[in-house]
């Protein structure tokens, strides 16, 4: 593959643009139209023969969209295709507040929880900066298009993929959308199943995105039935490292909870939960569980709003998380696997 230059910091892209004998102001110019989502040949204050020289040698865009669902009640479903032909997921929410993109991190996953979609075949690769900032780009492309000049606001970081299983290039996206896209670290919320000490190196290295946890159940013998990485990762090693985080951050976390039937949604689940994440600030966010013919069940609305119940008359901070774009496989991976078995 031709290097990718939105992998790239200002900085950096100027110091390869310098050794290829291109002044700063080039530089420039072209960190602005890369970040917009301009191929090099529609980049028109640069000489023709310029544009054809960077295209033999460099790729400006990260991710194409290949695909797209639009959702009845606003939400979008991407496709996107990577320069070497592999395929992952987007997902934009629209909410009061702007627009949400979530974003994936890893072409597959090798986290193997039973639930998930992303991750049946195994982790193919991932992802680089510039290509998770390619999902960005393309997204703000088609809202400014549809939404007079609107782009994304926010990133979670929650598509394919384990983010810190892929930390170097996560959080040098993160930086990069920083300053390339203007989202700040307020505005992206990183959702991992738990990978220890990587909570500890983001809080370490002052990072102040919003950690989310997907605990699923706070019993290590339960979850770790579906979640293997539950075997190396501690429930309570887990909540040490998000305390951490939030020392050195100042961030409240979220635990992300996926209620499956007969599974943790009973009253030992709630007094644990509750337990486990009452001496620091945190907020339990509930899921519907998307079916995914793993096996697993979700709850009824009554079932769901009953273990709500619980959890707040134990005093914990809780909500059952709005499901969106249900009728679009909103659900991770789903939209890929039916591109990919040929039944889009
Ligand atoms: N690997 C990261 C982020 C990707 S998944 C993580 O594990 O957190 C984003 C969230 O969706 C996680 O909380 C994950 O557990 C949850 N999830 C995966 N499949 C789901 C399903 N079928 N229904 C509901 N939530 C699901």
């Amino acid at each position: 593959m031709k290097r990718l230059l939105t992998d790239l910091t200002k900085e950096q892209l100027a110091s390869e643009l310098s050794d290829e004998g291109l002044p700063k102001y080039r530089a420039e110019q072209i960190y602005k139209w890369l970040n917009d989502g301009v191929d090099f040949s529609a980049m028109t204050n640069l000489p023709k023969e310029l544009r054809a020289r960077l295209s033999e040698k460099y790729s400006a865009i990260g991710a194409e969209i290949v695909k797209i669902a639009e959702s009845k009640d606003g939400t979008v479903k991407f496709l996107f295709g990577l320069n070497d032909g592999n395929l992952i997921e987007g997902v934009l929410m629209k909410y009061k507040y702007g627009y949400t993109l979530c974003v994936s991190t890893q072409v597959g996953c090798r986290m193997g929880c039973a639930f998930c979609a992303s991750g049946r075949d195994g982790l193919l690769r991932n992802l680089t900066a510039g290509e998770m900032l390619g999902e960005i780009i393309c997204a703000d492309r088609y809202i400014s298009e549809k939404d007079h000049g609107a782009r994304v606001g926010n990133i979670v970081l929650m598509g394919s993929g384990e983010p810190l299983d892929n930390y170097d290039n996560v959080t040098s996206f993160i930086k990069l959308v920083g300053s390339g896209k203007n989202i700040g670290q307020r505005g992206i919320s990183l959702s991992t199943c738990g990978l220890t000490e990587n909570i500890r190196r983001l809080a370490d290295e002052n990072f102040s995105v919003t950690l989310c946890l997907s605990l699923h159940s706070p019993f290590d013998d339960r979850r770790v039935t579906v979640m293997p990485t539950g075997r190396k990762y501690k429930v309570s090693d887990i909540i040490s490292s998000a305390k951490y985080y939030f020392e050195k951050s100042g961030r409240r976390v979220i635990v992300e909870y996926a209620m499956m039937r007969g599974f943790n949604t009973r009253e030992e689940d709630a007094r644990e939960l509750r337990r486990l994440t009452r001496d620091f600030p945190c907020h339990i966010n509930l899921i519907p569980l998307n079916d995914t013919d793993s096996g697993l069940k979700g709850v009824n609305g009554k079932e769901a709003k009953a273990f709500l119940k619980m959890l707040t008359e134990l005093g914990a901070s809780v909500t059952i998380r709005r499901s969106l774009g249900e009728d679009i496989e909103g659900a991770c991976g789903q939209l890929k696997r039916r591109y990919v078995d040929g039944n889009l």
